[in-house]
C-alpha cells in the first residue's frame, strides 16, 4: 500500500504540517503482548479478536463486530487486499502470506518506535519482547506481570516465613530487566481493596495458607496487598512506574471491580514513594481516570484496547479522556495480544481519534499548531519516553 494514501486517510492532509507530522511520528507502544507466531484457522483468529473467550453463537462471526469491521478496512490494505474484503478473503490472503510475514507488515504499519511488552502470558506461540522488536522495527523492553513472578514463586515451596523474603528477591531480579512492573490485582481481588500495608503476622499466616495450594491463583486480598507493597518497594529502589490493569477486560474479570477509583486510597498512600502510577484501558470508567490523572501527580492514564475495541466509535473515548486529563499524563498503547491487527489498530485509532479532537481545538480557535503538535508528541511517546526512562 502506498504509504502516502494510508498518512492521508489516518490524518488529514488539511492539518497543519507540523501537526501531522506529530501525529504521524513512531510511538511508543507502552502495553502490549506477543502476538502469534504461527498460521491460525478462522475459529482461532476469531477468538484472538474478541475478549469474549468463546465462540460467536452459531450463525454469527466475531467479524460481526466494530473491531471484525476495522479488520477488513485497515489491515486488509497492508495485505494488499481492497478495503471491506470479506472475511473469507481476509483470512485466505493473510494464510497465503504466511503468520511471519503479516506480523512484520500489521508490526511495521503501525509504526512504532518501542514496544513495552507484557510478558505474564507465556506460551511458546507467542512473540517475545525482543521478537516483536525485531519483526517490528522498533526497541523492545519487558513489562514483568507481578501475579506471574508470585506464582512461580509460590510453586518453588518454602516454609511460610520465608515467602516474603523470596517473593521480594525474585521480584527485584526479575526488575532489573524490565522497564516497569504490571499488576492484575483487578482481575484477583478487585481494585477495592484495604489500600494499607499488611502486617508481617498477617503475611505469614496468609502465606501458610497460600502455599498450601499453591497451583491456585492468586486471590487472597491480603496477599495481593503485600505483593502490590513489595512492589512498589522494588518499583521505588529501581525508579520502575507500576502499571494497573482497569476497566475493560475478558471474562474473568468483574467489571465492578476494576473501576480505578477504586484505587484512590491505594494512590494516596503510594503517593509518597514516588512510584508512577499507570491506569491501562480504563474504559468505560476512562473519566474517572482522567480525573484521577489530574488531581494525584503520580497518576497516568491510557485507553489502550478500548479505542481498538471501539473502532469506529474511539474518537468517542478519547474526546472524553481529554476533557480533563492532563496531556503529560496520557499515554499510548496498542494492548495488542496474538494477532498484529490489534496492534496496527490501535495505532490507527490513536492517530485518527486524535486528529479529530486536535482538529476540533483548532478549527475553535482553542489551541495553537504548535499546543497540538506538541501535545500529539507527548501523548504518542514523549510521555512514556520520560516515566519509563527510554
Ligand atoms: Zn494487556
Amino acid at each position: 500500500m502506498p504509504e502516502t494514501r494510508l498518512d492521508d486517510v489516518l490524518v488529514s492532509p488539511s492539518l497543519p504540517d507540523a501537526v501531522r507530522a506529530a501525529l504521524l511520528a513512531p510511538m511508543v507502544d507502552h502495553h502490549c503482548h506477543g502476538v502469534r507466531r504461527d498460521d491460525l484457522s478462522r475459529s482461532e483468529f476469531e477468538m484472538l479478536i474478541t475478549e469474549a473467550g468463546t465462540p460467536a453463537p452459531p450463525g454469527t462471526t466475531h467479524f460481526d463486530t466494530p473491531v471484525g469491521v476495522a479488520i477488513r478496512r485497515w489491515c486488509a490494505p497492508v495485505l494488499d487486499l481492497e478495503p471491506h474484503v470479506p472475511p473469507a478473503v481476509y483470512l485466505s490472503r493473510r494464510a497465503e502470506l504466511g503468520a511471519a510475514e503479516v506480523n512484520r507488515r500489521l508490526l511495521r504499519a503501525a509504526g512504532i518506535a518501542a514496544f513495552l511488552v507484557d510478558t505474564g502470558l507465556e506460551s511458546p506461540e507467542l512473540l517475545s519482547a525482543a521478537e516483536m522488536g525485531r519483526l517490528g522495527g522498533a526497541a523492545a523492553d519487558e513489562i514483568v506481570r507481578l501475579e506471574q513472578v508470585e506464582q512461580e514463586v509460590a510453586e518453588a515451596g518454602m516454609p511460610a516465613v520465608d515467602y516474603a523474603g523470596t517473593l521480594r528477591e525474585e521480584l527485584a531480579a526479575r526488575a532489573a530487566r524490565a522497564a516497569g512492573l504490571k499488576s492484575i490485582a483487578a482481575y484477583r481481588c478487585g481494585l477495592g481493596f484495604d489500600p494499607s500495608r499488611p502486617s508481617r503476622g498477617a503475611v505469614i499466616a496468609a502465606a501458610g495458607r497460600r502455599l498450601a495450594e499453591p497451583k491456585e491463583r492468586l486471590t487472597d486480598p491480603v496477599l495481593v496487598r503485600h505483593l502490590l507493597w513489595t512492589a512498589i518497594d522494588v518499583a521505588r529502589e529501581r525508579s520502575l512506574p507500576l502499571q494497573f490493569h482497569c476497566g475493560y477486560g475478558d471474562t474473568d474479570l468483574d467489571l465492578h471491580r476494576s473501576d480505578p477509583a477504586l484505587l484512590t486510597g491505594f494512590i494516596r498512600a503510594v503517593a509518597p514513594s514516588g512510584v508512577p502510577v499507570i491506569l491501562l484501558h480504563c474504559y468505560p470508567y476512562h473519566r474517572q481516570a482522567a480525573y484521577l490523572a489530574n488531581v494525584f501527580p503520580h497518576v497516568y492514564v491510557d485507553v489502550g484496547l478500548a479505542l481498538t475495541y471501539t473502532a469506529a466509535g474511539s474518537v468517542s473515548v478519547l474526546r472524553e479522556l481529554l476533557e480533563l486529563v492532563p496531556f503529560h499524563k496520557q499515554m499510548f498503547s496498542s494492548d495488542c495480544y496474538g494477532v498484529g491487527e490489534l496492534c496496527l489498530l490501535g495505532a490507527v485509532y490513536h492517530r485518527r481519534g486524535l486528529a479529530r479532537v486536535l482538529a476540533d481545538r483548532l478549527g475553535e480557535g482553542e489551541w495553537s499548531p504548535a499546543d497540538a503538535a506538541r501535545i500529539a508528541h507527548m501523548i504518542g511517546s514523549g510521555n512514556a519516553r520520560r516515566v519509563y526512562r527510554l
